[in-house]
C-alpha cells in the first residue's frame, strides 16, 4: 500500500496478521468510524496525492490561499484527501474533532474526554497480543561480529609498530642529542643528502630576490639568525652573529629524520605544548608596516612533520595609523627563523637587477610567548615614510596532526591497501601562522606567489591559482610554481599536496569558465557529480546577482580525508570534508535528501565567500558575522532560485531561528560582534550566533529595504571594495542610500540606527501584544532564559508587519517599528473593525522576517487556536515554536503550547510545522527522559504522532518529492523516539535483514538515521558490531556519518565506553574531525551522559592534545554534556572539572565550562519553576483521552 500508513509487508512482520483496517478511532458523537486508512491513507490508486498536493499543502501558496483552503475543507465531504487535512484545517470526519480541539483550553476544562468524545483503542487491543517477534535480542549474529576490531592480526601490527616507534625515538633522541652540540649549522639539504640525493640543491631563498635565480654568493651583510641551532644553507649565506642580540629563545634543534628530507622539529623547552595545548593568547594588532607581496617557497614532509621553506615578503612602511617608528611584526606559532635579510626594495621591478639592493641592519628577536617575530630597525629611517623593504628569511614550521595549519593526514588505498598521504591546508582563522611567518589577520592583504616542493611519488599539488610552471628540483623532487594570486588575506592561502586525483571535469565542460574541477581520492570520483551539478547552477546565478563576475580563472573543490570544517572557502581552492562535497549515486550508497541539500548549501556557501570574504573582507573578526552571514544568506538565495522544490527559505524560518535563538537566550551570550582580543575570542566567534543570527538579520535586512535595493547595495558593496576590506558601516551606508532611493526606507530612518540595536547587544527580544478595543498595544523585552528579568532593559529596533483575517499585505516591508529608546507601548490603531473582536485573529512578524518571538495576549492566543487551520503555514510554524519556547522561560503557561502541540495530530502532512516542533519538543525530551513525568509525556506525543507515522510507515514509495523524504523521516524519528512499537519493530526488522545480507543494505537513505539508531538503541551488542564494520568498511562519507551517530545510540554501558575510547585511538577509524560528533552522541543519550562525563574528566588531558585546539573539539565536548544536567550536584560536577581544566592549564575550555554552568543553571530552575505544571497538564490530559502510558 504505497503511501499508506503502515504497508502489509510492515504489517505482517511486526503482528502476522493484523490488518490496518481494524485500527480506528470512533466518534461516538458523531457516529463515524474514524478508520486511519480511510482518512489518512491515500491509497495506490491515490498515489498522485501525495506528491503533488502535500507539498502544495505546505508550500507557501498554500499559506497564501490558506483562509480560502480552509473553509473549503470544512465542507469536504468524510473520506477527505490526506491533502486537505494537512492544509489546515482536517475536513470530513475530523471536522468535529478538530473544531474542538481548537476550542480546547486545559485551564477551564474539568472532563475532557465527555466533551471530546473521542476514544483511543489502545494498542493491546489493536495488535491482539501478537507481537511475537518482539525485538532483535533474540537474533543470532551469523558472522564474526568483533574480530575486526581487535584482530589478532591488529595486534600483532600495533605491537610492531610501537616497537619501530620506540627505536625510532631512541635513535632521534641519540640524534637530536649529537647535533645539538655540533657546532657547525646543519641544512635541510644536507640532511638529506645523507639519504637520498647527494646532488640535492639546497632549498632557495624564495621570492623576488632568488626565487628564480641561482642561489645568491655568500653574503656579506651581517645577517643575524635567530636560532643559533637553526638551518642555514651553508653554500649561500654565512652567520654573523655579532649583529643580532643574544636573543633567550626555543632552541630548535635539527634531526636526521629517518626518511624524507625535512628535519624534523623537536618541540622545545618554551614551545612543547603550544602545538596541542588549547591556549588563549592575545592578538594584538601591531600597525606601522603592511604587506605586499609575499613569495613563497615550501617543503611540506610528512615523514618529518616539518616544512621547510623560504620566504620574501615585499613590505611597505604603513603610517596610515600610526607615524610612530614601529618594528616589523610578523606572526608566527612554532616556527623557528634563519637567514633574516632585510634590504631596501628597488624603486621599481625595472630595476630589479640587484644594483639598487642594499642591505639594511636590524636586530631581530622572537616575542612574547614566541608568538610573534620582531624586526626592529635603525630609527635613522624614522624619517622616511615612503620605505618599502624586502624581507627575506627561511623557516621550518611544523606539519601538524590536528587539521589545522599545514596538517598531514591519511587514507588506504584500496587497490593497493597501502596508506597514502595527503597534505592539506587549513588557515582560517589565524593558523596561517603555523605554516610561514606573516601579518596574519584579515585586513592585512596582499599578493601570494606560491611554490611547492613536493616528493614525486605525490602526484598534484594545487594552490589557490593555477600552476605556471614545473619543475624537477632536485632528483626525485618536483618544484610546482603558481600564479600571483590577487590581493587577499593569509587566512585564504591554501595548498594541496597529495595523490587524489581530478574528475575531469574542465577537460570535458569546457565552456566552463572559470575552469571548475573537483579533486578526490581515485575511488570517489563517482560520487563528484552532484557537486559539479551543483557549481554549474550557483556560479552563474551568483555572478548575475552580484553583477560581478567570478574573479580567478579557476576554481577547485576538493574533499579532504580529514577536515575540521565542514569546508573551507580559500579563494580558488575550496576544501571539503568528505561528507559535505561527495554524494554517492549508487542505490546501496546514495545518500538521503536532507544531505543532498546540505552538500548543494555547503557549495553554495563556500561559493558565495569567494565574493563576500574573499573579493571584499571585513576588516577585523569582530565582523565575522558579515561574511558568514552573507554567505549563508546567499546559499539560500542560491537553493530557492535553483531548487525551489526544497522550499528552503521556510527551512530558514525553522533551522537558522532554532540555531541562533537556542544559542542567543542565556545570559551568557554574546553580541554578534564583540571585541576579539585573543585567540581564543577568534575561534569562539565562529559560532551559531555569527552564521545563523548573522543570516536571519541579513535576511530582516532584506525585508526591510525590500529586494531591489538589497540586491543593489550589495553589488554596489562588491564593487566599491573588490579586493579591500569594509566593515558594516560601509554596509550600512549603502544600504541607506538605496533604501531611501527605493522608498522603501522612510527618509527618517537609517540602517546604521536600525542594526545598532541588533548588533552590539546580545539577545533577541519578546514582542507582547494586547488588544485595546480596535487597537493593538506593542511593549518588548528580552527574552531571556530561564526566565524574563524585569532588570534586563535591553531594547531593539524592531520591524513590525502583522496580518488580520481582513488585512493581507502582500509584502514583508514593515508597517510600523518598535524603536528601542521608546519606553511607552506602540499604539497600532484601527487594527480591527470594531471592538468586539475576540474572534477575529491578529498575528505579526510575517513570513518570520523578524528576529523576535511574539507573545499575544489570551484573547489572540485562543482565537489563534480556534482558526489554526486557515493560518499562513509559516505563521503556524511560528505559533507552535514560540509558544514551546516561551513556555520554557515562563513567559507562558504550558497549556497553551500543548494544545497547539495537538495540531500534530490533525496536520500529517505539515512538513513545516513538525520541523518547527522539533526544537521544542527535544528540549521535553531531554528535561523529562530521566523524571517520571516522561512516561506520561511519552504516552501524550506517542498518541500525537500516531496517525503521522501510520500514514507514513517506514517504507518509502518510488518519486516522493525532496519535502516528503524529509519529513516521513522526521515522523518516523519520533515515532521511534517516543517508542511507537510499530515503528521500533520494523526498524529493528530492516536493520537485521540487513544484517543477514550485509552485502544489500535494504534501508533507504532517508530513513537510515532512525533506523540505525532504533536498532542499536533496542538490539544486543550484535547489531552495534555489525555497524562498526559497516563503518569501516562503506566508502560513503555520509554513511559514515549515520553510523557513528548511531553507534551512541546503544544503551549497552559498555560499548559506549569502548566508543569513546575509540575517539582517541588513530586506529579505530574515527577521524579527528568526528571526534567531537561521537562523544555528542553519546552524552545525548540518557544512559551515555555519565559514561561520557566520567571518560572527559579522565582523559581530559590526552583528549586535549589530541584535537588540539584548532576546532575547540574539546569545548564542543563539554558543552554537549548538559543536555541532562538539572540537578545541584551537576553543578558540582562541573565545578571539579573546570578545576581540573585550570590545573592542566586548559584556558581555552573556560568559557565552555561557564557556559556548560548556565545551562545547567537554566535546567535547574526549568525543573524546579515547570516540571510540575507540566507534569500536571500531561496527566489531565493522558487521564481524559486514556491514552495507554504503556
Ligand atoms: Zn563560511
Amino acid at each position: 500500500m504505497e503511501g499508506g500508513y503502515v504497508n502489509e509487508e510492515d504489517s505482517d512482520a511486526i503482528m502476522g496478521v493484523e490488518s490496518p483496517a481494524i485500527i480506528s478511532y470512533t466518534n461516538p458523537k458523531l457516529q463515524i468510524p474514524l478508520m486511519a486508512s480511510a482518512i489518512y491513507a491515500p491509497t495506490t490508486t491515490s498515489t498522485a496525492v501525495t506528491p503533488t498536493s502535500a507539498t502544495a499543502a505546505t508550500s507557501k501558496n498554500a499559506s497564501a490561499c490558506a483562509s480560502a483552503c480552509a473553509s473549503a475543507s470544512l465542507s469536504s465531504p468524510p473520506g477527505a484527501s490526506s491533502a486537505a487535512i494537512a492544509g489546515g484545517g482536517g475536513g470530513g470526519p475530523l471536522q468535529g474533532f478538530v473544531t474542538k480541539l481548537r476550542n480546547f483550553r486545559f485551564d477551564n476544562t474539568k472532563n475532557i474526554r465527555k466533551r471530546f468524545h473521542f476514544d483511543y483503542i489502545s494498542k493491546d487491543r489493536f495488535l491482539g497480543g501478537q507481537l511475537k517477534t518482539k525485538n532483535g535480542q533474540k537474533y543470532v549474529f551469523n558472522g564474526h561480529p568483533s574480530g575486526v576490531y581487535v584482530s589478532k592480526a591488529c595486534l600483532i601490527i600495533a605491537a610492531f609498530i610501537t616497537v619501530v616507534a620506540l627505536i625510532s625515538t631512541i635513535g632521534i633522541t641519540y640524534f637530536v642529542t649529537r647535533q645539538g652540540l655540533t657546532p657547525k649549522e646543519v641544512t635541510p639539504s644536507c640532511i638529506t643528502s645523507d639519504h637520498s640525493d647527494v646532488n640535492a640543491t639546497p632549498i632557495q631563498t624564495a621570492g623576488w630576490v632568488s626565487m628564480n635565480s641561482p642561489p645568491p654568493p655568500p653574503l656579506t651583510t651581517p645577517t643575524p639568525s635567530p636560532t643559533p641551532t637553526s638551518t642555514t644553507p651553508t653554500t649561500t649565506t654565512t652567520l654573523s652573529p655579532s649583529t643580532t642580540r643574544a636573543t633567550p629563545r626555543p632552541e630548535l634543534k635539527m634531526v636526521d629524520p629517518k626518511v624524507g628530507d625535512i628535519p624534523e622539529v623537536p618541540p622545545s623547552v618554551d614551545v612543547e605544548d603550544n602545538s596541542t595545548k588549547p591556549t588563549n593568547r592575545p592578538l594584538k594588532l601591531y600597525e606601522g608596516w603592511r604587506p605586499l607581496h609575499y613569495s613563497l617557497l615550501i617543503e611540506p614532509s610528512v615523514e618529518a612533520s616539518a616544512s621547510n621553506g623560504s620566504l620574501t615578503i615585499e613590505i611597505e612602511r604603513d603610517v596610515a595609523k600610526v607615524t610612530s617608528w614601529e618594528p616589523i611584526v610578523l606572526d608566527v606559532h612554532n616556527i623557528s627563523i634563519s637567514n633574516v635579510r632585510v634590504i631596501r626594495a628597488p624603486l621599481s621591478k625595472q630595476a630589479n637587477n640587484g644594483s639598487e639592493e642594499q642591505e639594511l641592519e636590524f636586530d631581530s628577536d622572537y616575542g612574547d610567548d614566541n608568538a610573534t617575530f620582531v624586526i626592529s630597525l635603525d630609527k635613522a629611517l624614522a624619517e622616511e615614510t615612503q620605505l618599502k623593504l624586502l624581507l627575506s628569511l627561511d623557516f621550518i614550521s611544523q606539519v601538524t596532526d590536528t587539521l589545522q595549519g599545514v596538517y598531514k593526514t591519511s587514507y588506504i588505498n584500496p587497490d593497493t591497501r597501502k596508506e597514502e598521504w595527503v597534505i592539506s591546508t587549513q588557515f582560517s582563522p589565524i593558523d596561517a601562522r603555523r605554516a610561514f611567518p606573516c601579518f596574519d589577520r584579515p585586513d592585512m592583504k596582499a599578493n601570494f606567489s606560491v611554490s611547492i616542493v613536493r616528493s614525486n611519488q605525490y602526484k598534484m599539488a594545487l594552490s589557490n591559482m593555477p600552476k605556471s610552471h614545473s619543475s624537477r628540483y632536485r632528483r626525485g623532487y618536483v618544484r610546482d610554481d603558481f600564479m600571483t594570486t590577487p590581493k587577499m588575506p593569509t587566512y585564504l592561502v591554501a595548498f594541496i599536496v597529495s595523490n587524489m586525483v581530478d574528475s575531469r571535469y574542465a577537460a570535458l565542460d569546457s565552456e566552463m569558465s572559470p575552469r571548475v574541477e573537483i579533486w578526490t581520492r581515485p575511488t570517489f570520483v563517482d560520487m563528484t557529480h552532484y557537486a559539479y551539478k551543483m557549481v554549474r547552477k550557483f556560479l552563474p546565478y551568483y555572478e548575475d546577482y552580484f553583477g560581478v563576475k567570478n574573479k580567478l580563472p579557476k576554481i577547485d573543490l576538493v574533499s579532504v580525508p580529514d577536515f575540521g570544517f565542514g569546508a573551507m572557502e580559500n579563494w580558488g581552492l575550496i576544501t571539503f570534508r568528505d561528507s559535505a562535497l561527495l554524494v554517492p549515486e549508487d542505490q546501496e550508497l546514495a545518500s538521503s535528501s536532507e544531505h543532498m541539500q546540505y552538500v548543494a548549501q555547503i557549495i553554495a556557501h563556500e561559493l558565495a565567500h569567494q565574493w563576500f570574504g574573499n573579493l571584499v573582507t571585513p576588516k577585523w573578526w569582530d565582523d565575522l558575522w558579515l561574511k558568514e552571514g552573507f554567505a549563508c544568506y546567499m546559499s539560500y538565495k542560491a537553493l530557492e532560485h535553483s531548487h525551489p522544490e526544497f522550499q528552503i527559505m521556510d527551512t530558514l524560518t525553522t533551522l537558522e531561528f532554532k540555531e541562533s535563538m537556542e544559542h542567543d537566550a542565556d545570559n551568557t551570550s554574546h553580541a554578534i560582534s564583540f571585541d576579539v582580543r585573543s585567540t581564543n575570542d577568534v575561534r569562539r566567534i565562529f559560532d551559531p550566533i555569527s552564521y545563523s543570527k548573522g543570516t536571519i538579520l541579513l535576511r530582516m535586512l532584506n525585508s526591510i529595504v525590500g529586494d531591489v535595493a538589497f540586491r543593489s547595495a550589495t553589488r554596489d558593496l562588491l564593487k566599491k571594495y573588490a579586493y579591500e576590506n569594509m566593515d558594516r558601516d560601509d554596509l550600512w551606508a549603502i544600504l541607506t542610500q538605496h533604501g531611501h532611493a527605493e522608498g522603501t526606507l522612510p527618509k527618517d530612518l537609517n540602517v546604521k540606527e536600525i542594526m545598532d540595536s541588533w548588533i552590539t547587544q546580545p539577545g533577541y527580544p519578546v514582542v507582547t501584544v494586547e488588544r485595546r478595543g480596535m487597537d493593538l498595544a506593542l511593549r518588548q523585552e528580552r527574552y531571556l532564559l530561564p526566565s524574563k528579568n524585569p532588570a534586563d532593559l535591553s531594547s531593539w529596533f524592531i520591524p513590525i508587519t502583522f496580518e488580520t483575517e481582513g488585512l493581507h499585505k502582500g509584502d514583508n516591508i514593515p508597517s510600523h517599528w518598535m524603536r528601542s529608546q521608546d519606553e511607552e507601548d506602540l499604539i497600532v490603531t484601527n487594527v480591527f473593525a470594531s471592538s468586539n473582536n475576540s474572534e477575529n485573529v491578529v498575528y505579526l512578524n510575517l513570513n518570520r522576517q523578524g528576529y523576535y518571538r511574539v507573545n499575544y495576549d489570551m484573547t489572540s492566543w485562543l482565537a489563534l487556536k480556534r482558526k489554526f487551520g486557515s493560518l499562513p503555514t509559516i505563521t503556524r510554524a511560528q505559533l507552535l515554536d514560540d509558544a514551546l519556547h516561551l513556555s520554557q522561560a515562563e513567559y507562558l503557561s504550558y497549556d497553551i503550547p500543548l494544545t497547539f502541540l495537538m495540531e500534530l495530530y490533525n496536520a500529517v502532512s505539515d512538513e513545516l510545522l513538525w520541523s518547527a516542533a522539533k526544537p521544542g519538543l527535544n528540549y521535553l525530551i531531554n528535561n523529562l527522559k530521566r523524571e517520571p513525568a516522561y512516561e506520561t509525556f511519552r504516552a501524550f506525543m506517542k498518541f500525537i504522532v500516531t496517525p503521522a507515522f501510520d500514514h507514513y510507515g517506514l517504507n518509502e514509495p518510488d518519486n516522493e518529492s525532496h519535502l516528503q523524504l524529509k519529513h516521513r523521516a522526521l515522523v518516523a524519528y519520533f515515532a521511534c523516539k517516543f517508542n511507537y512499537d510499530r515503528c521500533t519493530q520494523v526498524a529493528q526488522r530492516k536493520f537485521r535483514d540487513w544484517m543477514k545480507d550485509p552485502k544489500k543494505n535494504p534501508i533507504k537513505p532517508n530513513l537510515k538515521s532512525v533506523i540505525y539508531c532504533t536498532a542499536l538503541a533496542e538490539g544486543s551488542s550484535a547489531e552495534w558490531y555489525f555497524a562498526y564494520k559497516q563503518y569501516k568498511k562503506t566508502t560513503s562519507a555520509s554513511e559514515k556519518e549515520e553510523i557513528l551517530t548511531s553507534l551512541g545510540c546503544t544503551t549497552k554501558p559498555w560499548l559506549l565506553s569502548k566508543y569513546l575510547n575509540m575517539t582517541i585511538n588513530p586506529t579505530s577509524g574515527i577521524l579527528k574531525q568526528d571526534g567531537a560528533l561521537a562523544f555528542r552522541t553519546v552524552a545525548s543519550n540518557a544512559i551515555g551522559h555519565e559514561i561520557a562525563f566520567d571518560f572527559l574528566q579522565s582523559n581530559i588531558k590526552e583528549i586535549a592534545e589530541y584535537y588540539g585546539d584548532g576546532f575547540s573539539t574539546l569545548s564542543e565536548m563539554i558543552k554537549s554534556l548538559t543536555i541532562y544536567m538539572n540537578k545541584d550536584y551537576h553543578k558540582h560536577q562541573l565545578l571539579d572539572l573546570a578545576d581540573t581544566c585550570r590545573k592542566l592549564g586548559l584556558k581555552a575550555v573556560e568559557s565552555a565550562i561557564v557556559l556548560a554552568l548556565e545551562q545547567v543553571s537554566n535546567n535547574i530552575h526549568w525543573h524546579s519553576h515547570s516540571y510540575h505544571s507540566l507534569k500536571s497538564f500531561l496527566e489531565g490530559i493522558v487521564s481524559e483521552f486514556e491514552i495507554n502510558i504503556f
